[in-house]
């Protein structure tokens, strides 16, 4: 079968006149037709890069220096600009943290959803406003009619996330790549929300790539995980496997920094430091200056990944190459 998604040993770059610093390490993932995916890490994990660099969406001085994505079976990264365009926000859509940086505020939701189906296909504006009337339908917005004739600022910050989940779905997409969707909504909208995305990609069948520091989020609505560290991943495998047993000690901490984590009792559990900055990753594990497991040899070597993807899942921590 066809991947819906691969990526292939990803090395993302930004040239500063220092030197080039390395955001993204050689990553490597496959998604299928329908599956979801998170993307985890703490901010500055390089999650949202990844993300961007899929769809080639890196601004400069950004590049991708080496390593291919594959989409459907096309290798869309060799796509020259025009190419690329064809794809975003058609067969890809991108939905951001912000509703706002997707709306224009000086047009009414209707203008700006039907610009956008007439910009995908031949259609009058009077067929395209029935999409766009049925696309809000299907995100459950309330008297969707009346939506259509106002502005964003009119809406509320959960009823302005769902247009923008309404828009993303007016091209049919096969695959979206959700980055951060919820996190400036408060806890109860969060939750419909996150319900409604995993509601749609199960309906329509459409892939997901969910970016966020929530495990919490991504254990309800994904089948798959890669965690990310400084620019790698360090685990990735069946979510179920990942959240009861995880093996990285990040991925540990993650976990155990959860309200539930902690079993709920007394203060939450934290990772002791900070995520390195690009400008000075630690040698060897970049983790080492953090983990309580740390060994000589964690700050000299990076530990590949190690394992098996499809069952146990991967993990890049000598912990486990020194049990093998
Ligand atoms: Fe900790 Fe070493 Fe494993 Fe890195 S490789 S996570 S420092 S034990």
């Amino acid at each position: 079968m066809t991947h819906l998604l691969e990526v292939q040993d990803l090395v993302v770059k930004f040239g500063l006149r220092s030197g080039d610093l390395t955001a993204l390490n050689g990553i490597n993932f496959t998604l299928n037709p329908g599956e979801r995916m998170g993307l985890v890490g703490e901010s500055g994990a390089g999650k949202s890069v990844a993300g961007f660099s899929i769809i080639n969406l890196i601004s400069r001085p950004g590049f991708i220096a080496s390593g291919r994505v594959l989409f459907e079976g096309e290798e869309i990264s060799a796509y020259p600009l025009e190419q690329m365009r064809g794809i975003r926000g058609n067969r890809i859509s991108m939905i951001f943290q912000d509703p706002m940086m997707t709306l224009n505020p000086v047009l009414t939701i209707g203008t700006q959803m039907v610009e956008t189906i007439q910009a995908h296909n031949q259609v009058s504006a009077a067929h395209a406003r029935e999409i766009a009337l049925e696309k809000l339908q299907k995100v459950y917005i309330s008297s969707p009619g009346k939506r259509l004739g106002q502005y964003p600022h009119e809406l509320s910050g959960g009823m302005r996330q769902r247009v923008v989940i309404a828009i993303s779905l007016l091209t049919n997409p096969s695959l979206i790549i959700a980055d951060e969707p919820t996190t400036a909504l408060d806890v109860t909208i969060q939750a419909e929300v996150m319900a409604l995305l995993l509601e749609l990609c199960k309906h329509e069948h459409m892939g997901l790539i969910l970016i966020t520091h929530d495990l919490g989020v991504v254990s309800q609505v994904t089948e798959k995980i890669a965690v990310m560290y400084a620019g790698r991943i360090v685990e990735q495998g069946p979510t179920a496997g990942i959240v009861t047993n995880p093996r990285h000690p990040y991925t540990k901490g993650l976990i155990q920094a959860l309200p539930q984590g902690g079993g709920g009792r007394g203060r939450l559990h934290q990772i002791p430091g900070m995520m390195p900055n690009l400008t000075s990753i630690p040698p060897g594990c970049a983790f080492h200056p953090r983990c309580e497991h740390a060994m000589d040899i964690c700050q000299r070597e990076a530990p590949p990944l190690f394992g098996d993807s499809e069952n146990s899942g991967l993990v890049a921590c000598h912990l486990y190459s020194q049990s093998r």
